[in-house]
């Protein structure tokens, strides 16, 4: 997983937190127009900031005892002529009914704060709207990913990031500052034209888990279907047997692994096919193609994904034993003993195999919560480079390994019964094996010293068929440099 997905503002734009050149926002009288739900938090936290607030309603009388009383609250456009810095928290169905107040805006900041229902309702953002409304004046769109709770409870309980757009600079450097005087981080988003995109935002819903939750449940969907084949409808088209109460525990807890594991795998096979082109081409500097790009972009998702699966599996296996199915069979082969009077039970290979499965199975969900715990941008942005990549790289490998071990263990020599071959399908074990086994094997062709030295000097700027100034690690770690070409 990169380490700066991790560090990044939310949106990779700049941000304005600690700019000098926002200036101090000490003592500034802002006005809010509008009594709803937003205006009495965003009046509370301005107060709270040090602002002095004037609150524009309809109904000042009504709404006044809803404010704190460090807050004025007055008509409209007595409000507006007090202040230079307007929020409007009004919906953009009643902009219209502020243009009564056109004369004694003009020169004035709005700030938009308004949302909207759905993505992309409008060709025309609210902010452009707005201005259009109000040509004497400077629309700034900001503080509309931020909801009224998140201003009442604080900026640290919730997203800090204000993200922030106009036209004109000087403007949106005001509310930057007041946003930033206020406790959040303004993220500069650029021209009015970016009203729409964050407009957008706060209707999204996960945008960057889409694709790995689709790959997750596909993958559930193929691996539970193969188990259901397996386990249910072969006994009953062959033995007649009745095993439908097997899919709501067993079938889905031999699919949670499969998904897991392949998932695991996948979070490492896209970095083993970089390497690959980069090897192909001979230097890092062309792009990959556009899927690869995505799939690396989603690695921390897809291994998120995976060890939910494996802490569900765990959480499976453990209730296995709490089914009545369970305990009838327990009692089933115990009477089957003892009618046939055997006494010696104990297998001493299974007893062998089951302990070191159940051991390296603990391991590996160990050190997947250790990688989902480093995928924390609060625990990720604590470690340095060394130690976030030794975590999420080597110790993912290992994870990936021992998981490996663990499927092994669990299939143990069932690929060679041919009983286990139902309908001629292969057990469900020797599929999810492939992905990973692969992705094993190239991780070690990878780390032979010819291709290992290759591929470290293409990622320290080294090009095929270029003349170029390279450095060397040398045998004390310390880097030394040489003059190579790309022949060499
Ligand atoms: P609300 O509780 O319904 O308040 C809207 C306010 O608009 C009313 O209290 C009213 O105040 C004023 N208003 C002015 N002209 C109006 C008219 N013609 N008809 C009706 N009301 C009129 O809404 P809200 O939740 O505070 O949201 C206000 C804006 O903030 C919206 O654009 C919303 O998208 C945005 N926003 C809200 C949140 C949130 O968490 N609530 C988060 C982000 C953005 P007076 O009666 O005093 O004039």
């Amino acid at each position: 997983m990169s380490r700066g997905d991790m560090a990044k503002p939310l949106l990779g734009h700049r941000s304005m937190e600690g700019d000098p050149s926002i200036p101090p926002a000490a003592g500034r009288t802002v006005g809010v127009l509008g009594s709803g739900d937003f205006a009495r938090s965003l009046a509370t936290r301005l107060v709270c900031s040090g602002f002095k607030v004037v609150v524009g309603s309809r109904n000042p009388k009504r709404k006044a005892g809803l404010f704190p009383s460090a807050a004025e609250v007055t008509f409209q456009a007595d409000a507006v002529k007090k202040t230079d810095v307007i929020f409007v928290a009004v919906f953009r169905e009643h902009y219209s009914t502020l243009c009564d107040l056109a004369d004694v805006l003009v020169g004035k900041i709005l700030v938009d704060v308004s949302n909207n229902t759905e993505i992309n309702h409008r060709k025309e953002s609210n902010a452009e709207y707005l201005a259009s409304l109000f040509p004497a004046c400077t629309v700034v769109k900001g503080f509309n990913v931020i909801s009224a709770w998140t201003l009442q409870s604080g900026a640290r309980d919730g997203n800090k990031q204000v993200l922030i757009c106009s036209d004109n600079q000087e403007a949106k450097r005001t509310v930057a500052e007041i946003a930033q005087v206020m406790g959040f981080t303004p993220v500069d988003m650029g021209c009015m034209s970016s009203a729409r995109e964050i407009e957008n935002i706060p209707l999204r819903l996960f945008p960057a888990w889409k694709i790995p939750i689709f790959l997750a449940l596909g993958l559930f969907l193929c691996f539970f279907t193969y188990n259901l084949i397996r386990q249910v409808i072969h006994p009953y088209i062959r033995e007649q047997k009745n095993k439908l109460y097997k899919i709501p525990i067993e079938v889905v807890n031999t699919t949670l692994p499969c998904v897991s594991y392949v998932m695991l795998s996948l979070v490492y096979l896209p970095g083993v096919l970089a390497a690959c082109l980069q090897l192909h081409y001979g230097t890092k500097y062309r792009r990959f193609p556009d899927w690869l790009d995505q799939w690396l972009q989603h690695r921390k998702q897809i291994g998120l994904l995976s060890f939910f699966c494996a802490a569900l599996h765990a959480v499976y296996s453990l209730c296995l034993p709490m089914r009545r199915s369970h305990r009838y069979q327990l009692i089933e082969t115990a009477v089957k003993q003892a009618v046939e009077k055997k006494m010696n039970v104990w297998v001493e290979e299974e007893v062998w195999r089951m302990e070191i499965y159940i051991s390296v199975g603990i391991i590996a969900l160990g050190l997947l919560s250790l990688l989902a715990i480093t995928s924390l941008p609060s625990v990720a942005n604590s470690l340095n480079w060394r130690e976030f990549s030794f975590v999420q790289s080597t110790l993912g490998f290992i994870a990936l390994v021992i998981s490996t071990l663990h499927t092994l263990t669990y299939g143990w020599s069932r690929a060679f019964d041919e009983n286990q071959y139902k309908f001629y399908l292969p057990p469900t074990y020797t599929l999810t094996l492939l992905v990973p086994c692969t992705v094993i094997l190239a991780k070690i062709i990878f780390s032979l010293p010819c291709i290992q030295q290759r591929l470290l000097r293409i990622r320290r700027g080294w090009e095929k068929g270029r003349y170029v100034k390279f450095v060397l690690p040398s045998a004390t770690g310390e880097f030394s440099s040489g003059e190579t070409s790309s022949n060499v």
